[in-house]
């Protein structure tokens, strides 16, 4: 695989998902980041974002409940270079109906490498680098040369 460089602005687009069991969790943690959250475009799965919007009284582009295809929608919008981090508080102790859709998503983060917080404390830190004060530069697959490579 090739890569090429994607310049990430410094107003990211922040998807923020959490299950059933990590939705407190999650909302007191973007309620402790709110100063830093609102710099930023925000977007989240319907049940997550509406909580959010609730409890932050900040705008959320809301998607589809995860488990109808939210996670789904996440990952479309990663692949399209059009998401620049990840905040998903999964529940480690309980299995979902859509435990493919979260693979799917996690997968799909890793491919187009954007950080991905998976809990209170790897956000704190994501949210503690100065990168998320500035733009920079982040390696992701490059698709055209990806094609041109291919034999068909
Ligand atoms: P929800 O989805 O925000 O609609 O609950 C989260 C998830 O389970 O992926």
């Amino acid at each position: 695989m090739e890569y090429k460089s994607h310049k990430v602005p410094v107003k990211k687009s922040i998807a923020l998902v959490a299950h059933d069991n990590k939705k407190d969790e999650l909302i007191s943690w973007a309620m402790r980041h709110k100063e830093e959250l609102v710099n930023h475009e925000l977007f989240a799965t319907g049940t997550t974002g509406a909580l959010l919007e609730r409890h932050l009284g900040l705008p959320i582009h809301k998607f589809i409940s995860g488990p109808l295809g939210g996670d789904q929608q996440i990952g479309a919008l990663i692949s399209e270079s059009k998401l620049d981090l990840l905040v998903f508080f999964w529940d480690p102790f309980e299995s979902q109906p859509h435990d493919p859709d979260v693979k799917a998503l996690l997968r799909i983060a890793a491919v187009w490498n954007i950080p991905v917080a998976c809990n209170e404390s790897s956000a704190d830190f994501v949210f503690s680098s100065p990168m998320m004060k500035a733009s920079h530069e982040r390696r992701i697959p490059d698709y055209d040369s990806y094609l041109r490579s291919r034999s068909f």
